[in-house]
C-alpha cells in the first residue's frame, strides 16, 4: 500500500511539484494499524493534479480536493492552503492556496495527524507528532480552545482518535472541550451521526463512552441514557443507538430504522417467548435481551431449542395441506398455515406429516367442506 502511495508521490513530484503522504495514513502506519484512504498533501493545484491523473480522478465534492483511484486505493489529494474565518463554527469562509507544507500543517486538527511521508518514505514531523503518538497524547495544533471554536467536529475527532487509538486526551483538550462542548449542538446530524458511529464501532467504545460523559457531550449530542450502554456487552452498533434514542433525530437508512424498532419491540414483550424469538431471529432477541440484563446463553439455548426456525421447517407445505383438506389456494390457507406455525411453536402440535395432517381436518376439514357447499 505504502508502494503505491509513494508512486503517486513520484507521479506529482516528477512535475516539479512538492507533495507528502499526510494524515491517518502516516499516522497509523506508524502504529501498525491498516488504513484505507491515503490522504495526500501537495502545493499543485486541484486542476493541475486533475491533469496529472486525469481518467484515475473520481467526482469530488470537497472544494478543492481531488480524489485519485489506483489499485481499488482512494487518495484524497488536497492542495496547501490556509483556512480563513470560520462560519457557523464549522466552514472555513474562505481559503487560500500556498506554497508551504509546514503553513499546510498548522491548519490542521492534532499533530499525530500532521506527520508526514515523502516519497522516498522518510518521515517529516514539523510539529512533533511523534513524540505525541509515542506518548498515545491526541493534543491540538494550536490553543485547543481556539482550534475548536473555529470547528466544532475537531471536538468529536478528539474523542474519536482517543477512543480509536486508546489514547489519552492532553488537559488543555478536555479544559477546552468544558468551555466551548455547547458548539457540537451547530453540527449537522449527519455529521455527528457519522463521529458517533466510529466511536460505537471501537472495540474501546467503552472508553469511548466515557469521555463523553465525562466531557458532557451526551446532552450536547441529545443522546439519552448513554450510561446504561457501559451497563451492557456486545450489543453492537444498533444495540448502542437503540439505547441512546436518537432515531426520531439522526438520520438512520430504512435497515437501520427497521433494527431499533425491531430490537425496541421485543424488549417491550419477551426474549425467550418463542414466537418472538422466531419472528425476530437470534440477533435482535439477543441484543434486546442483552440491553434487558438478560443471560445472552440462555437466550441462545431458548432459540436453539425452537421447534422450527423458519417456515420451510415445517414438514408439510402448503400443497400437501391443500391435498389433505381438498381445497384450492386461497386467503384462508394462509390463516391455516399460521395457526399451524403457532401451534407448532409453542409445543402444542408435533412437527410431524401425521399430527398436522390429523390437526388441520380435525379443525378445519367441518369449515372448508361446509365453504365448499355453500
Ligand atoms: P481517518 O481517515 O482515519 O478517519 P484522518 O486523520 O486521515 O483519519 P481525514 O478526515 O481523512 O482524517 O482527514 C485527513 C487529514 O486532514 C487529517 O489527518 C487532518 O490532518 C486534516 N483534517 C481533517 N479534518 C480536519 C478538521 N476538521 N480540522 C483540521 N484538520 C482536519
Ligand atoms: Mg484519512
Amino acid at each position: 500500500m505504502q508502494d503505491i502511495a509513494l508512486k503517486i508521490l513520484k507521479k506529482i513530484t516528477s512535475r516539479g511539484f512538492k507533495a507528502y503522504v499526510v494524515g491517518g495514513f502516516v499516522r497509523d502506519s506508524l502504529l501498525d494499524i491498516d488504513s484505507k484512504d491515503i490522504d495526500i498533501t501537495t502545493n499543485a493545484t486541484p486542476k493541475e493534479i486533475k491533469e496529472i491523473f486525469e481518467e484515475s480522478c473520481l467526482p469530488c465534492e470537497d472544494y478543492g480536493a481531488v480524489k485519485v483511484e489506483k489499485h481499488g486505493l482512494q487518495f484524497e489529494i488536497t492542495t496547501f492552503r490556509r483556512e480563513i474565518q470560520y462560519d457557523d463554527h464549522r466552514k472555513p469562509v474562505e481559503i487560500k492556496y500556498i506554497d508551504d507544507l509546514y503553513e499546510d500543517l498548522l491548519r490542521r486538527d492534532f499533530t499525530i495527524n500532521t506527520i508526514c511521508m515523502d516519497e522516498n518514505g522518510e518521515i517529516i514531523d514539523y510539529l512533533n507528532g511523534r513524540e505525541d503518538l509515542e506518548n498515545k497524547l491526541i493534543r491540538t495544533v494550536g490553543k485547543a480552545k481556539e482550534r475548536f471554536e473555529e470547528d466544532s467536529l475537531r471536538i468529536l475527532r478528539a474523542v474519536r482518535f482517543a477512543t480509536i487509538l486508546d489514547f489519552s486526551l492532553d488537559q488543555e483538550i478536555i479544559d477546552a472541550i468544558l468551555e466551548v462542548r455547547s458548539s457540537v449542538k451547530n453540527l449537522s446530524y449527519y455529521r455527528k451521526k457519522m463521529e458517533l458511529e466510529k466511536i460505537f464501532t471501537s472495540p474501546n467504545y467503552k472508553n469511548g463512552i466515557k469521555l463523553l460523559l465525562e466531557l458532557g457531550l451526551d446532552k450536547e449530542l441529545e443522546l439519552q441514557n448513554l450510561d446504561k450502554v457501559l451497563e451492557t456487552d456486545k450489543i453492537g452498533l444498533m444495540g448502542i443507538w437503540t439505547i441512546v434514542n436518537v432515531q426520531d433525530k439522526y438520520p438512520f437508512n430504512k435497515n437501520e430504522m427497521d433494527m431499533i424498532r425491531d430490537i425496541n419491540h421485543v424488549i417491550g414483550d419477551n426474549p425467550f417467548d418463542e414466537m418472538v424469538l422466531y419472528q425476530y431471529g437470534l440477533y435482535v432477541n439477543s441484543v434486546a435481551g442483552e440491553i434487558q440484563g438478560y443471560d445472552i446463553k440462555d437466550i441462545t439455548e431458548a432459540y436453539a431449542s425452537l421447534p422450527i426456525k423458519s417456515r420451510k421447517d415445517i414438514v408439510m407445505d402448503a400443497e400437501s395441506i391443500m391435498e389433505v383438506l381438498g381445497i384450492s389456494p386461497g386467503e384462508y390457507l394462509k390463516n391455516i398455515f399460521e395457526d399451524i406455525e403457532r401451534e407448532i411453536l409453542y409445543r402444542r402440535l408435533e412437527n410431524d406429516k401425521k399430527a398436522i395432517s390429523e390437526y388441520v381436518i380435525q379443525k378445519y376439514k367441518k369449515e372448508v367442506d361446509y365453504e365448499k357447499n355453500i
